[in-house]
């Protein structure tokens, strides 16, 4: 016998087909709490989505640590053997929930390690570098990407005004416009930490990190053609295809590498290391094998498992800690204010995000909270009863990193080499072969090519001789003249869509 329906506490319900009525034909009664209750769930479904990569899916599986790097950091997750359960996300930075998998953006590349020492959370990119090197302009570089307060439409002035205007986002945008930009599929992509941490080792001893995952899959890529026609056919191409290889067996799989700067060499490399924009050419600091991410399950309920995911860099384990970079230290304060505001202040407690180990925290009550302790545990620290006691030593916050000074507002310009165009050059010149150039040029091009303000569309050409002499004339060359100039952001969109 089929069970009956019941209401959000367990009562039978009569219809779910039919309201109460007064009259088969008359006015709708209140008193249906059943109805009331259904329609105002409905429209509480919904939490806030997330203001930055809104867009994603994300899959379970295991990192096993298969090479010996404790010489380097005592996290219990990197020792040798050690398997540890994670959780990934992947995502589109500035579109939607429900926007194309395909459009040309950075993706996410998320990580929640459930650790033996609580849970460490890496949330990276596919891209090693960032746009921009200080958090306070981050508001702003994803407002110039997103869209109009007017027309609601994407603008291509307002991207590339904001990215000329901060010419240190010149490495990431050529990254972004060329191949890597428009990944196949999430298991044909890199992924990086992208900022410098600090590891240390069981004697204390200390070590600026990055963190690259290289696809066991190969890197592929979608030419803009193809990411357009995806767009259009198949939105959630990328979801489509990462939950299809897991449920077909198909475990994609990534190596984990990291690259090890000694702790004393940042006050003297010819680049600042912290510099988000910048890499660290692999002549310099080769990758160092640490082991395997594999993704093996499927989250069985989208929302509850990945919708309500919250990462935040500031999660770190004992043996990792953070870094002078200045993005870094922004995006430790803004994920966990975001969580707080997304899923709720006691979000560490739903099932993606709970740690695997006891969590022995004096936080207590706050929206939706159902965790609890004995009567008997005290609820403030210090105590007499027995209540756990904080521990530096555990909780490995015995180093960190000298810092003295005045309080300024500056940009990083202590080193030599502290320049914004000169990977991006090297990048172009080095690394992409004739056929990359070319497709990277054709992509450069469509996407200045919709820029319709003169002064914004100069500078734009300028910012790419400065990358590469070569480059900045190929694109200037490939521009057709701006068919209707505008001057305000405000003034009316073209009317075709550009893909027609
Ligand atoms: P290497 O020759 O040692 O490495 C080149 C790097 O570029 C490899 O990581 C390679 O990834 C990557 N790459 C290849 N094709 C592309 C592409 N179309 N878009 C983006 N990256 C690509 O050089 P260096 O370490 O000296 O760095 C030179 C330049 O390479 C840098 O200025 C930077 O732009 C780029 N780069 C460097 C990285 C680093 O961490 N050092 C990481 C990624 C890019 P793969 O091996 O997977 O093919």
């Amino acid at each position: 016998m089929t069970k009956p329906t019941t209401n959000s506490v367990g009562t039978p319900i009569a219809s779910d087909a039919h309201s109460q009525s007064v009259g088969a034909n008359g006015a709708i009664a209140l008193t249906d709490h059943y109805l009331v209750e259904k329609l105002a769930h409905f429209n509480r479904e919904r939490v806030p989505e997330r203001v930055v990569h809104a867009k994603g899916g994300g899959a379970y599986g295991t990192f096993v640590t298969t090479h010996d790097v404790s010489q380097y950091t005592r996290a219990a997750l990197f020792q040798p053997g050690v398997e540890t359960e994670l959780l990934a996300r992947f995502s589109t930075v500035a579109g939607e929930q429900g926007s194309p998998d395909t459009w040309r953006d950075p993706r996410g590349f998320a990580l929640k390690f459930y650790t033996s020492e609580g849970n460490y959370d890496l949330v990276g990119n596919n891209t090693p570098v960032f746009f921009i090197k200080d958090g306070i302009k981050f508001p702003d570089f994803i407002r110039s990407q997103k869209r109009l307060p007017g027309s609601h439409l994407r603008d291509n002035d307002m991207q590339w005004d904001f990215w000329t205007l901060s010419p240190e986002s010149a490495h990431q945008v050529t990254w972004l416009m060329g191949d890597r930009g428009l990944p196949k599929s999430w298991r044909h992509m890199d992924g990086f930490g992208s900022h410098t941490y600090q590891w240390i080792n069981a004697a204390g001893e200390r070590f600026w990190v990055k963190y690259h995952f290289k696809t066991n899959q190969g890197n592929d890529f979608l030419t803009q053609a193809e990411a357009d026609r995806l767009a259009g056919s198949d939105a959630d191409h990328h979801i489509r295809d990462l939950y299809g290889a897991i449920e077909d067996g198909d475990f994609p799989s990534w190596t984990l590498h990291v690259q090890v700067m000694p702790y004393e060499d940042a006050a003297t490399y010819r680049f600042n290391p912290f510099d988000l924009t910048k890499v660290w050419p692999h002549g310099d600091y080769p990758l160092i094998e640490v082991g395997q991410m594999t993704l093996n399950r499927n989250p069985e309920n989208y929302f509850a498992e990945i919708e309500q995911a919250a990462f935040s860099p500031a999660h770190f384990v004992p043996g990792i800690t953070g870094s002078p970079d200045k993005m870094l230290q922004a995006r430790i304060f803004s994920y966990a204010d975001a969580q707080r505001y997304r899923v709720g202040v006691n979000h560490a407690e739903l099932p993606v995000n709970r740690a695997r180990v006891e969590v022995d925290s004096y936080d207590k009550e706050g929206a939706m909270r159902h965790g609890f302790r004995s009567p008997a545990a005290p609820v403030y620290a210090p105590n007499s009863f027995g209540g756990p006691a904080a521990d530096p030593v555990a909780a490995g916050d015995d180093r960190g990193w000298e810092s003295d000074g005045e309080l300024v507002r500056a940009a990083i310009t202590l080193h030599p080499e502290d320049d914004d165009f000169g990977q991006a050059g090297t990048l172009y010149r080095e690394v992409l072969d004739d056929a990359a150039r070319e497709r990277l040029v054709a992509n450069i091009v469509g996407h200045v090519g919709k820029t319709r303000v003169p002064e914004i569309r100069e500078r734009a050409i300028q910012y790419w001789k400065h990358v590469d002499a070569d480059l900045g004339a190929r694109v200037e060359a490939g521009l057709e003249p701006i068919a209707e100039p505008r001057t305000s952001l405000a003034s009316e969109p073209v009317r075709t869509p550009a893909v027609f």
